[in-house]
């Protein structure tokens, strides 16, 4: 199988099955505590269920699976960055 990027530390990893996206099973669990299971989701090839703009970054998202959770973001990173970016703005406004 070809060389894939842990979700979590971003470092190559050889994965030991067909779904694998984190370099270990230790990393795994620390994204699924840190972020939610929800997070992490099947782009899909089938019908789209339902559609929105990330909140975020402006991308239409697509989702195609009934396990997809995704409502307001594309993807973990945006969600963080937007709601870091909010509270940047709120510490400005409150000194
Ligand atoms: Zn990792
Ligand atoms: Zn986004």
């Amino acid at each position: 199988m070809e060389t894939r990027i842990c979700k979590l530390c971003g470092e190559p990893f050889e994965p030991y099955t067909e779904n694998q996206v984190f370099c270990s099973q230790f990393h795994q669990e620390k994204y699924w505590r840190r972020y939610g299971k929800t997070h992490i989701y099947e782009e899909g090839t089938g019908p789209v269920i339902r559609e929105f703009q990330c909140k975020q970054c402006g991308k239409t998202v697509r989702v195609r699976s009934e396990k997809d959770h995704r409502a307001a973001f594309c993807s973990g990173p945006c969600s963080r960055r937007y709601f870091r970016h909010r509270y940047d703005k709120r510490k400005r406004d409150w000194p």
